[in-house]
């Protein structure tokens, strides 16, 4: 689990107090919107609910700071978008495999459990 990024029940962004964008991961410093000079960054609560955007399967071990098992076993990615927040978050999906995701589906947020232990937050069938 990464501090900071997932309070056990939403993913945690930040929005830029000049204007409003939301952006995730979160982090500090200069709002990432070119043609905005806000400097001021706030936690903001992601919406737990979002549309696929996009999905693979990802037969290479993932980059820090994403942990991997050994020997590596694929994952399925979902890009999920966020309607509120007008952004698209990449994560692991739980329980489903590629066949079973479609372009325009809802994804909820929800844990699960990384092949080598640690418990994260992933992408996961509503209930
Ligand atoms: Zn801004």
């Amino acid at each position: 689990m990464i501090p900071g990024w997932f309070d056990g029940t939403h993913l945690i962004g930040t929005r830029c107090t000049t204007c409003q964008a939301v952006f995730f991961p979160p982090h500090q410093g200069f709002c990432r919107d070119p043609r905005c000079e806000g400097e001021e960054l706030v936690p903001q609560r992601l919406s737990r609910r979002g549309t696929v955007w996009s999905y693979t399967n990802a037969c290479y071990p993932p980059p820090a700071p994403f942990l991997a098992a050994e020997p590596y076993e694929p994952v399925t990615l979902a890009a999920v978008e966020l309607a509120r927040e007008r952004i698209v978050v990449l994560g692991q999906v739980k329980d489903l495999a590629v066949e079973d995701l479609r372009v325009g589906m809802e994804l909820e947020l929800t844990e699960g459990t990384l092949a080598d232990g640690p418990r994260v937050w992933m992408w996961g069938l509503p209930r």
